[in-house]
């Protein structure tokens, strides 16, 4: 099986690369690290490429060792992480992963386009972390107290903790096992989770102020500038979230948050109950999962605006 094929082109790899989407989250950033542990306990040589990630994450086993940039052309083998298509990592990073001898990916999203020569994609996993779990089971590496808290950390993050539709038994079993090696779970979902920086906490009272309903209250939107960044003084990662507030509110099936981004706007999206929310991402180009979604447009702020908004309502009931 794949797991088999990837484990027989890890034990020839001189040189592995590991890479995530773009504005890593906690998914992405775990699966990376605790990847990278994994390797390492194989005496490989490991880069792992992240470029500007939130702070919360800096208590992550490995974190340390991340690289922005490297030096090597051609790497034995790249493996890519929570990503549906190569496009979503970082452009700077893309290369390393096309150069590479041997392609390898695992993911959990919608509509993967099974870029890699090798492809482990379960839609119905929780999180890029809990597929990590039961594939270093069977391809027999040592889980390691750090290892764990890595994939602990990605599935906390991706489920909301253990709160989005996407949480399964799976997920708790692997939480139980967390606790059982000492894993400090509760460390992990109050760092990750529910401490904001104080520019988070400005960044989410505007985000109310500015809330407005559409579709007689089942659409719920609102915005992040980058003249509301520069203000606030926020951080990478500050506006991870804020889309949940409009979920919350009673009546509400999706809720928009629209920030600003060098090439145009960037829309997260989320949905309650039976809007999904990737088939609407995918008609400018984006994509995710069923209740968590999202996509850059490359429009002006009203344009952006009105054009998710339409969109969404042709899917409202
Ligand atoms: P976000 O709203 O950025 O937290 O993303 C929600 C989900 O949609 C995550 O699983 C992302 O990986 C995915 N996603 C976000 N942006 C895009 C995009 N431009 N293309 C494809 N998937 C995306
Ligand atoms: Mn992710
Ligand atoms: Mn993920």
């Amino acid at each position: 099986m794949t797991l088999d094929n990837i484990l027989e082109e890890i034990n020839k790899a001189n040189s592995i690369v590991l890479m995530a989407h773009e504005n890593p989250d906690g998914d992405a950033i775990g699966s990376c690290l605790a990847f990278y542990l994994a390797l390492k306990q194989l005496n490989k040589y490991v880069d792992v490429l992240v470029k500007k990630y939130a702070a919360c994450y800096d208590f992550m086993p490995g974190i340390k060792d991340v690289k922005s940039s490297t030096d090597v052309e051609v790497y034995d083998l790249a493996i890519c992480l929570d990503c549906p298509e190569i496009n979503r990592v970082d452009k700077e990073f893309k290369q390393y992963f096309d150069n590479a001898k041997v392609k390898a990916q695992f993911d959990h999203h919608a509509r993967n386009t099974m870029f890699g020569d090798f492809n482990v994609v379960d839609q119905t996993s929780p999180a890029v972390c809990q597929i990590l779990a039961s594939s270093f089971e069977y391809m027999r590496f040592e889980l390691t107290k750090d290892i764990i808290t890595n994939l602990m950390v990605g599935i906390i993050t991706d489920t909301g903790g253990f709160r989005h539709s996407n949480t399964n038994q799976d997920a708790f079993d692997f939480a139980s096992f967390a606790l059982s090696k000492g894993v400090n779970i509760e460390k992990i979902y109050r760092t990750t989770l529910t401490t904001i920086t104080p520019q988070k906490f400005e960044l989410q009272k505007l985000a109310m102020d500015r809330m407005e309903f559409f579709a007689n209250g089942k659409i719920a939107f609102t915005y992040e500038t980058f003249a509301d960044d520069k203000a606030i003084g926020t951080a990478p990662g500050d506006n991870e979230g804020i889309v949940e507030i409009g979920r919350t509110i009673q009546g509400v099936e999706v809720s928009i948050f629209l920030y600003e981004r060098e090439d145009g706007y960037k829309a997260s999206l989320r949905s309650n109950d039976y809007v999904d929310v990737s088939e609407i991402c995918m008609t400018f180009g984006g994509g995710g999962h069923l209740k968590a979604a999202g996509v850059t447009l490359e429009m002006s702020f009203e344009e952006a605006k009105s054009a998710i908004i339409n969109e969404t309502i042709k899917f409202i009931k």
